[in-house]
């Protein structure tokens, strides 16, 4: 049987992300941290690797990079903190790992990986999910390190309005891939919501919300107002719409994105399926966003750059 085409699809969070004015070095810098990752997950892929390292190695590099919401770079609780939420799946076998409220460990994705890898349990958080990090030897910082003085800014600019992140200034990243045996992957990561609190988790890390894999239909990683996508069970929706519905992808995508503004929501989706279907979609004004293969890369932000 020939090799199956290799696909990467990124994102970086979906939102009204305009840049201020006199702010377009943000953009840039965006933009090269997409390029980037594409490079790290593509050249594993490009060389026969697994979809599930493909998109560690793409989420680890936006992690990294504090451009985006997730990592270095993430948005800070009401108590001026950083809590990290993380998922991985593999579509193969759909083992899963997932970590929420991570405070001192720098990869939260290669944690979730480890969780995946080690079983027997799929999901934890807060000072276990640390402790588990910190037995399995991954690299610990001070929670001060994740802490960039933009989002601290942001921090005082939404705790001054009273409000909590109503411009939606998300940044969460993901990946999904399909490698070159057939077999789809799909990782997300995220600090979450500007002011959150009381231990607050998204969507990202819940599996089958905003994070799912399935090689009977499809990977997905999801962004946006996280409340909804967990009421949604997003991710799983777009791939039991495709498996048990016979959607084909893109279509599912957009009738997920459809479900999700009904109840109020908004944000994007993107997705990678076994047969080489690549989609993403969004209802925000932009989402950061990138797709390879070996043929081509590229990257996006704003919705005019797409050619639907
Ligand atoms: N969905 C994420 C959350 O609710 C936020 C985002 O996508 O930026 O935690």
């Amino acid at each position: 049987m020939a090799a199956a085409q290799w696909k990467l699809v990124i994102h970086g969070g979906s939102g009204a992300m305009r840049p201020r004015p006199g702010d377009p070095a943000h953009e840039q810098s965006a933009r090269q941290g997409l390029r980037d990752a594409l490079e790290a997950g593509g050249a594993i892929l490009g060389r026969g690797g697994s979809a599930v390292d493909a998109v560690e190695a793409a989420v680890r590099v936006l992690e990294d990079d504090p451009c985006f919401n997730a990592g270095r770079g993430s948005v800070l609780t009401a108590e001026a903190r950083v809590e990290l939420d993380a998922a991985i799946m593999d579509g193969r076998s759909r083992r899963a790992g997932a970590v929420a409220g991570v405070r001192t460990t720098r990869a939260p994705v290669t944690l979730a990986r480890a969780l995946m890898e080690r079983g027997p349990h799929v999901f934890l958080s807060y000072e276990g999910a640390d402790r588990l990090a910190r037995d399995e030897g991954l690299e610990q910082v001070d929670n001060s390190w994740f802490v960039t003085s933009e989002r601290r800014r942001q921090l005082d600019e939404v705790l001054e309005s009273g409000g909590f992140d109503a411009e939606m200034k998300y940044g969460t990243v993901g990946a999904v891939a399909l490698d070159e045996a057939g077999h789809v992957a799909a990782a997300t990561s995220t600090g979450g919501l500007t002011a959150k609190q009381w231990g607050r988790i998204g969507d990202s890390p819940l599996i089958g919300s905003g994070t799912y894999a399935d090689d009977r239909s499809a990977a997905v990683s999801a962004t946006g107002s996280g409340e909804y996508f967990i009421r949604a069970v997003a991710a799983h929706q777009l791939a039991e719409r495709m498996r048990l519905g016979g959607q084909p992808l893109q279509a599912a995508l957009d009738a997920v994105l459809e479900d999700i503004g009904d109840l109020g929501g908004l944000g994007g989706l993107i997705a990678v399926a076994p047969t080489g279907e690549a989609a993403w979609g969004f209802t925000t004004l932009a989402m950061y966003r990138g797709m390879a293969d070996a043929s081509r890369r590229r990257v996006a932000i704003y919705s005019e750059e797409d050619e639907r």
